[in-house]
């Protein structure tokens, strides 16, 4: 509830989280459910093409095989930080844990990234070992082939792959790895760095998250304690890109701790999606905003049998509440449908089992209040302004950033969402706009595009720029989702005193000249 000093607290009862100083998320994972012997026959993971299963006894022994091999094989040791450039595949989650499990940290990466923008990322966060697979990796770029590295999925590349690249390790070799050689005198503490991700925060270039053990542990500890009914057998539908806070978090970290059985797809594509519902009878269906939409649109839903389906989710961009509306009344069978709010600052938490249009009740363990923007003091209820939220799931840092860290945590812990957002009398969080420089796209739906304003140079060349040499010019630099969909020309940018642009005053002249 909201306290007489401004700051919300959770209504969910508090998790206990485990504190001993030497824990790590592995071990974690490993002393739940996963472990149960009743489950070791379960499947985990499958895979929605072939229909390969690691069942949950298996996942253990597999991640320290793993581990094994990348410290014996490739050299990996504390500290140090393995590139996972991956799509999803059911050995994305056993990779996270070996990584982790030797005090290694795990830096993921979008495979749609450039190799620009991959190599930033690898001298960012000095990373000195990669997994990737073989159509990956010339995005590694020719430095980052000097790396040792794992190629998953090799089978079907020639030898000469592995003549030409002596550095690169199939991981066929790490699963055969003994565990007699895991490196076991390692000591992982719950403040050691665990995960680095990578986001914008609220401003400016790609930042390293530092996520610690403690922070997944915080994590998984307090997903894992909502009740859930064990009558029948959930079996949830993988889609959500595991490179990500969201599908990490949840996927690769929560439901393999609760041996929850996942069906993993490789490539989103909405028909196998359909196939897949009927042929593995998938009860979860965690998705983002524009799957919920195609959903809704896509003519060939109706050949499907979708009757298994029990519970749906949206999470990581808002939904809106005519289009939740209309899936429910669409998909009768859904019982439950949950929309969740997070960021990658966060470890993927923040709100969650929200009713229509919000973005959820704050979860367990954490504290949030609402600041008004200009005057810096806390809100009430209804009252519009920065969401801040504070707890063991909020990041340790940015990577060797200093000043952006101050920036987003304040002295007293509170990190500064970027969100805007209020809460209600009985505590749901709703999320309503950005201070932030951050856009979800796609899509036509969600009206999130980027858009180019451009300020045309005084010479022959300004003159003739054309609106395609602006987009040409970025899409050669970008991942495909970061392209620039749209360009204005303005006569100028609008700055503060201090040089910031005025985002929102730009908006406004974009918004005045489209319609001239
Ligand atoms: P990322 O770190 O990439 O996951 O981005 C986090 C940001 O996504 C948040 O700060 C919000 O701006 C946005 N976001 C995530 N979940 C929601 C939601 N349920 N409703 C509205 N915005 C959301």
């Amino acid at each position: 509830g909201h306290g007489e000093d401004g700051i919300y607290r959770s209504l969910f009862p508090p998790v206990p989280i485990p504190l001993q100083t030497h824990h790590n998320l592995p071990a974690l994972l490993f002393s739940g459910p996963l472990a149960d012997p009743s489950n070791s026959s379960s499947p985990l993971l499958v895979d929605s093409t072939t229909g390969f299963t690691i069942h949950c006894g298996d996942f253990q022994r597999l991640a320290k095989s793993v581990a094994s091999g990348l410290s014996s094989i490739l050299g990996v040791s504390q500290g140090d930080v393995v590139l996972l450039l991956l799509g999803n595949t059911v050995y994305f989650p056993i990779l996270f844990a070996a990584v982790l499990s030797i005090g290694a940290v795990a830096t993921t990466a979008n495979p749609a990234n450039t190799a620009a923008e991959i190599e930033r990322q690898m001298r960012d966060s000095r990373a000195g070992f990669v997994v990737t697979m073989p159509d990956l990796v010339a995005k590694i770029g020719k430095n980052g082939q000097g790396f040792p590295t794992v190629i998953l999925d090799g089978e079907n590349v020639g030898a000469k792959f592995f003549r030409d690249h002596p550095r690169f390790v199939r991981f066929e070799s790490l699963l055969a790895v003994d565990e007699s050689k895991f490196p076991s005198a390692v000591r992982i503490r719950q403040g050691d760095p665990a995960a680095l991700l990578y986001s914008s925060g609220t401003t400016g270039p790609s930042k390293g998250v530092v996520l610690s053990h403690g922070n997944l542990i915080a994590a998984v500890s307090i997903l894992a304690s909502k009740p859930r009914d064990n009558d029948d057998k959930v079996v949830t539908f993988i889609l959500l890109p595991l490179f990500h806070i969201a599908g990490l978090i949840y996927s690769g970290c929560m439901m393999i701790y609760l041996a929850v059985t996942m069906v993993v797809v490789r490539k989103f594509d909405l028909l196998h999606m359909l196939q897949c519902i009927q042929r593995f009878k998938i009860t979860n269906l965690p998705m983002v905003p524009p799957i919920v939409v195609a959903l809704l649109k896509h003519p060939a839903v109706g050949n499907y049998d979708l009757s298994s389906l029990r519970k749906a989710g949206s999470g990581a961009a808002p939904l809106a509440k005519e289009t939740l509306e209309a899936f429910l009344a669409k998909f009768p069978q859904i019982q439950e449908f949950s929309q969740a709010y997070g960021m990658t600052e966060t470890t993927g938490l923040g709100a969650g089992e929200a009713p229509f249009g919000s973005a959820g009740l704050l979860a367990a363990n954490h504290e949030a209040k609402v600041m008004d923007v200009d005057a810096g003091k806390t809100l009430p209820p209804y009252s519009r302004g920065e969401v801040c939220l504070r707890g063991p799931c909020i990041m340790q840092s940015y990577l060797n950033n200093p000043a952006a860290t101050a920036a987003t945590i304040d002295p007293e812990g509170w990190l500064h969402t970027g969100d805007i957002g209020y809460f209600d009398d009985d505590g749901f969080l709703f999320i309503v706009d950005r201070l932030k420089e951050l856009i979800k796209y796609p899509d036509d739906d969600a009206g999130e595009i980027p858009l180019a304003c451009v300020v045309r140079g005084s010479g022959e060349e300004g003159k003739s720029l054309s609106k395609d040499e602006v987009m040409d010019f970025i899409a050669r630099q970008v991942a495909s989702y970061k392209r620039i969909r749209a360009v204005t020309f303005v006569p100028s940018i609008p700055k503060s005193a201090t040089g910031k642009i005025l985002c929102k005053d730009l908006l406004q002249v974009t918004r005045s000249r489209s319609k001239l």
